[in-house]
């Protein structure tokens, strides 16, 4: 009796869970597009790439937590052994330089947390309005390149779609709310390419952030992130099966910003050296502007004695990590070594978190699988830079790269099939 009853609750329970799926569903079919573009007649010609994000799946993530869709992805095409994240390891600016092929210092994302001394304005993730203001971000974004060129392309999250980068936004997008439905992302996708020709976006992204979540609750060894792992497979297994019987000629690009490294000690900054009236980004890691250089002079002495923290400047901070950017980068930028972070008041640290130095940690490591027709089958590469996806894109979409990019096609090309 008592089993049959448990047996009732569960299938009311999963026919509400439908429903408010629906309604989310319904919901999302308020998607922001612009209805008076169409692809070009060279648009026509070109393949399709699909950009999929998932925030904090670590280099090692599919193989530890048996992710076999993912892996299967990459066996079939081609992957990289570990993506390396740009300085600093932060969702802002590793996602923004995806997109453009630029390092944070120049594509300006310098953090997810900054502050601009020209514009005496604080940039923030949460904030709407930066978010949203083109004024932000440099570089030429994967869509705005497409569009420039006549070719349709959407958004599904992508950090930087929701702003007016050079004027222009994707033609399908979406504003950011993390509660959208992980089930409906994908499902646009494939709606995307189920439109007419001349309205079908070539260019697509994705983004997902239920394994950061749960990696910086839990940590990277927590059953819980491995849960979290499989379902973002059971999502891309179910996406590839439905792509494959589309029969078109669509490349998945599945990437991640970051990793995770477990933590478990904190430093309060604020109770190890005196701050005054500096401003504090204590995103990770943090960075400190005090524009007086006596008092700069005095907290540099400071920061110096806090043991297990290394304090850079701006104008010394090492060479290999490429972050230059007078006007956002603090004038100190401190970094620790895992599981040490930095805090603004005392709390519990547990779980992971990333921003550490990603050519020192290992765990920084991120990902990047890629199949589709242009693409080799079986092969792995080393190590290799984010900067260096953009252009690979740009390629498989028969893009012309307009503006000075960092990275570079030499770097990937190795993966495209010969014509
Ligand atoms: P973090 O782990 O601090 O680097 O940031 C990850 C968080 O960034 C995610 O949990 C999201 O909530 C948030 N996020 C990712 N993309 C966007 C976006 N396009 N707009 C606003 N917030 C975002
Ligand atoms: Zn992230
Ligand atoms: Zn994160």
């Amino acid at each position: 009796m008592k089993r049959s009853f448990l047996f009732y609750v569960s299938v009311l329970g999963t026919i509400l869970l439908t429903q408010a799926q629906r309604i989310s569903y319904k919901d999302a079919q308020a998607q922001q597009q612009v209805i008076d573009r169409y692809n070009s007649e060279w648009a026509l010609q070109q393949a399709y790439v699909v950009l999929v994000g998932i925030d904090g799946f670590r280099f090692d993530y599919a193989k530890k937590y048996g992710a076999e869709h993912i892996q299967r992805l990459g066996d079939s095409g081609v992957k990289s052994e570990r993506l390396l994240p740009s300085f600093p390891s932060k969702t802002f600016p590793n996602h923004y330089t995806i997109v453009t092929g630029l390092l944070p210092g120049n594509h300006g994302l310098v953090g997810n947390s900054f502050y601009s001394r020209s514009r005496q304005a604080w940039y923030h993730v949460w904030d709407r309005e930066a978010v949203r203001d083109s004024s932000w971000y440099a570089g030429v974004p994967l869509w705005v390149l497409a569009e420039e060129q006549g070719m349709l392309s959407a958004s599904f999250f992508w950090v930087g779609a929701e702003s007016p980068v050079r004027g222009v936004k994707p033609t399908y997008n979406y504003a950011y709310d993390g509660s959208m439905p992980n089930e409906y992302r994908l499902r646009q996708v494939l709606d995307w390419l189920r439109l007419p020709e001349a309205r079908r976006p070539h260019m697509m992204a994705v983004y997902f952030s239920l394994v950061d979540d749960v990696g910086h609750k839990y940590g990277p060894d927590h059953p819980k992130t491995g849960e979290a792992v499989l379902k973002v497979d059971s999502l891309i297994g179910d996406f590839m099966d439905s792509l494959n019987q589309l029969n078109l000629p669509v490349h998945v690009v599945l990437v991640s910003d970051h990793g995770m490294s477990a933590i478990s000690h904190g430093i309060v900054l604020p109770e190890v050296v005196d701050l005054d009236d500096a401003q504090v980004s204590y995103s990770f890691p943090p960075m400190i502007y005090q524009p007086d250089s006596t008092k700069r002079l005095k907290l540099y002495d400071q920061l110096l004695q806090v043991p297990n923290m290394n304090v850079y400047t701006r104008k010394n901070i090492p060479e290999y990590l490429s972050f230059k950017n007078n006007d956002r980068i603090g004038d100190f930028i401190l970094v620790t070594d895992a599981p040490t972070i930095i805090l603004e008041k005392p709390m519990p640290v547990t779980g992971g978190t990333h921003g550490f130095n990603p050519y020192t940690d290992e765990n920084m490591g991120a990902i990047f699988y890629a199949t589709g027709p242009k693409l080799k089958s079986g092969l792995e590469m080393p190590p290799v830079e984010n900067i260096h996806i953009y252009p690979f894109i740009a390629q498989l979409l028969g893009l012309t790269i307009s503006e000075p990019i960092d990275g570079n096609l030499n770097a990937l090309e190795i993966l495209l099939k010969q014509d």
